[in-house]
């Protein structure tokens, strides 16, 4: 592939951006090599300076799930953004965003809108604390919450990629009130409690892993910590930034039938625009500023046009049928895939859940993160090159989920298994 713009663009970043980014995973660090530039994108293609298309399997991380620049998204942004462009007083679109979310999840009788899915959270431990009394927090290892202070313990995303999963900077005495687990062992998780419960405030967790690759709970699981957390107290925090929306209508909560006591969500919910959301009960959400007295604020929280590009998003993914279809071309791809590999005689396991899927240099199956870790990253990383030279982008990283959208149909999926089948032969 010839890349000389995004290479001279590349170089005067490096310059002046930490590793030519604003976020970490972007620079290819983990995968070698450069990345490209985007000049634009439509439905399932990414368009770089160069004037290369490549079918987009990051969707800019996970808002993009109905493509992007789908026009119906854009013309709410337009529309909106013609009668100003933040308000500071509340603006309609917040009350109609705070409807449907509620409708939509209804574990979330209250929700508050933040920009973005670290503030999210952020702002759901700190609830979480304030509303029990408590100090401790529990998180599993490999997931990630955003990069504030008390989630940087053994952390999952551009943490674990690049093999900073307890960041300097966070104090000891914070990163102390964080407690890990090892995702899907019920056994650890009932003995912390034991032990540490009353201490308790909350549990963080992604109901599905998609930050250490792609790992699905085990039957019970998150019921198994539902009762735990109930059992002892605890809040149970469900991190949909990313599921929420995308397997089920109503999140991995709808799907698996779990009712936290608190969710955040994130990109989906702003379509593309910078928005996060955290919610829950409402005894817990009525103790916020100014109806309460834990704080927590934001200049642009709610912007008008934010609100815009992702109510037309969750309007798209109302559509009857969106998720099946999203579940239906999950599959597709991944058995593609899988099939490829064995005419190849790759050692290859993928997991899947709609929309969102995981790729593993290893048989299957993978069930914690132990097991994800254990995929072969040096292969993992010549067939991203692979691909990408194919014109297939997936995410640069061996320990990020990919992600399907409903612009990906059968031609773009039957390319990228066309394209893997040559990769694969070359590894
Ligand atoms: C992306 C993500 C976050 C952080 O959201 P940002 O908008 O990047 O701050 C938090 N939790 C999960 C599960 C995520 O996938």
């Amino acid at each position: 592939m010839n890349n000389p713009r995004s290479h001279d663009l590349f170089t005067r970043a490096s310059q002046l951006l930490p590793g030519g980014v604003n976020s970490p995973v972007r620079a290819f660090k983990s995968v070698g090599g450069e990345p490209f530039f985007a000049e634009r994108a439509q439905g399932a293609h990414l368009f770089d300076v160069d004037g290369n298309r490549y079918i987009d399997y990051v969707g800019s991380w996970g808002p993009m799930i109905a493509g992007h620049a789908h026009p119906q998204v854009l013309a709410a942004v337009e529309r909106t953004m013609r009668n100003g462009l933040s308000f500071g007083v509340p603006n309609p679109l917040e009350v109609t965003m705070a409807e449907a979310i509620t409708r939509i999840v209804p574990s979330c009788e209250m929700v508050r809108m933040v920009n973005s899915g670290t503030e999210a959270t952020l702002s759901a431990i700190r609830v979480a604390r304030g509303a029990t009394g408590r100090s401790r927090i529990v998180k599993f290892e490999g997931c990630y919450h955003g990069h504030g202070d008390s989630f940087l313990v053994k952390a999952g995303s551009g943490a674990l990629t690049l093999g900073l999963p307890n960041s300097p900077g966070v104090p000891a005495a914070l990163a102390d009130l964080t407690l890990t687990l090892p995702y899907n062992d019920f056994d650890a998780a009932t003995r912390l409690f034991e032990q540490a419960g009353d201490d308790i405030a909350g549990l963080i967790i992604e109901p599905i892993v998609g930050n250490a690759n792609c790992i699905l709970p085990e039957d019970g699981y998150l019921q198994h910590l539902r009762e735990l957390c109930s059992r002892h107290g605890a809040l149970l925090i469900f991190d949909e930034v990313m599921t929420g929306f995308r397997v089920a209508l109503g999140g991995a909560q709808q799907r698996y039938g779990i009712v936290p006591d608190l969710s955040t969500f994130g990109k989906i919910i702003g379509g593309g625009m910078p928005v996060g959301a955290y919610g829950g009960r409402r005894d817990l959400m009525s103790q916020v500023a100014p109806s309460g007295p834990i704080y927590q604020a934001g200049t642009l929280s709610g912007n008008p046009v934010a609100m815009a590009a992702g109510l037309a998003t969750l309007e798209l993914i109302q559509a009857p049928g969106f998720h099946d279809a999203l579940e239906r071309s999950t599959h597709a791809l991944c058995d593609g895939l899988e099939a490829a590999a064995r005419e190849a005689g790759v050692a290859f396991h993928t997991t899947r859940a709609p929309g969102m899927f995981g790729l593993y240099f290893r048989e299957g199956p993978v069930r914690s993160f132990a097991d994800a870790m254990a995929s072969d990253t040096q292969r993992f990383n010549r067939f991203f090159h692979g691909m990408l030279e194919r014109g297939v982008y997936l995410a640069p990283s061996a320990f990020e989920a990919g992600f399907v959208s409903s612009a990906h149909g059968e031609a773009e999926i039957a390319q990228t298994i066309e394209a893997a089948r040559a990769a694969f032969a070359a590894l």
